[in-house]
């Protein structure tokens, strides 16, 4: 397995020290998007705990190189997404290692694709698990480090697909779907508080999961990789262009500045105009 810090999240417009002081959790950052949402936070001054699954040296190395690069302190929890108790471990390991939890990116996720018909049962069990579930354990468990602060960001990675429906989605959409109306609830439950809670939905984004879906298309119809992902981009994204995790990152620190206080409930597309259809 190869963990490449993201390489776009340095060539984007802003940085500061905004963050300075924060610290951050971000479920899932060992690869892809949250690994993009992990980087631009440190790059903003937050520390962070990274989590997620994959080879423990890589791992380290990422977690070295972006307390490195950035003067943050960086920690790692090996919690497995689908396992409260773990959940829980971790935000008790990120009290202890960052001294607090200020911002929570609930961002882990796994998909798979079938016909409801005959969508394997245990894939569904770990899609609503992983990608809705965990989002509650980790939102209760940092509720009341934030409430004793009077500060906190809690930011969902929805998709498009908590917006709208495709086929052979059924677990990931519903999930994601779910996650939303979690997002509601929370942002009006802290909603007289200085904690906010948001979702993100991305369109397509190119980690490893698309890669796949892009390989797959340019096997199944003898294509080539480039001529493949401008196919899949056409059947949603008007833009013809994938979303960068280093875009995510950027909303994803917006969310956490003053000037979103009272964005508060809110599931925001950054999706090439997918949602916009
Ligand atoms: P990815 O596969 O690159 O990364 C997923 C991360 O989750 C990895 O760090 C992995 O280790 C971690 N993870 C998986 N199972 C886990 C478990 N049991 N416990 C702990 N960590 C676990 O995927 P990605 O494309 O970066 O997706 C990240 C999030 O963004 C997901 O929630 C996904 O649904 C969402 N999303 C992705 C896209 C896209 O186009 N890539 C689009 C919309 C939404």
């Amino acid at each position: 397995m190869n963990i490449s810090v993201c390489k776009n999240a340095r060539t984007l417009p802003f940085a500061s020290g905004m963050l300075k002081g924060r610290s951050a959790v971000v479920t899932g950052s060992t690869s892809g998007i949250g690994l993009g949402i992990a980087e631009v936070l440190a790059m903003h001054g937050a520390d962070l705990m990274l989590n997620g699954l994959g080879d423990c040296a890589e791992i380290e190395r990422v977690r070295q190189s972006l307390a490195e690069s950035y003067g943050v302190l960086v920690s790692y929890s090996a919690a497995d997404m689908l396992k409260p108790a773990e959940i829980d471990g971790m935000i008790e390991q990120a009290t202890r290692d960052l001294g607090g939890v200020d911002i929570l990116v609930n961002n882990a996720g796994i998909q798979h694709t079938a016909p409801v018909r005959g969508f394997p049962v245990e894939r569904w069990g770990a899609i609503i698990a992983i990608n809705l579930s965990a989002a509650f354990y980790a939102t209760r468990a940092v509720l009341p480090h934030m409430e004793s602060r009077g500060w906190g960001r809690i930011i969902n990675i929805a998709s498009a697909h908590g917006l709208v429906a495709s086929v052979h989605e059924s677990a990931c959409v519903a999930a994601k779907h779910g996650l939303i109306g979690l997002t509601k609830v929370v942002a009006l439950e802290t909603a007289t508080t200085g904690i906010t809670c948001n979702a993100i939905c991305p369109g397509w984004v190119l980690t490893h999961r698309v890669q796949k879906q892009i390989d797959d298309i340019a096997a199944r119809e003898a294509l080539s990789i480039a001529a493949a992902a401008q196919e899949l981009l056409g059947y949603k994204q008007p833009s013809l262009e994938f979303v960068t995790p280093g875009q995510i990152g950027a909303l994803a620190v917006f969310l956490c500045s003053d000037a979103a206080a009272q964005i508060r409930g809110a599931a925001l597309p950054v999706d090439g105009g997918w949602t916009a259809q």
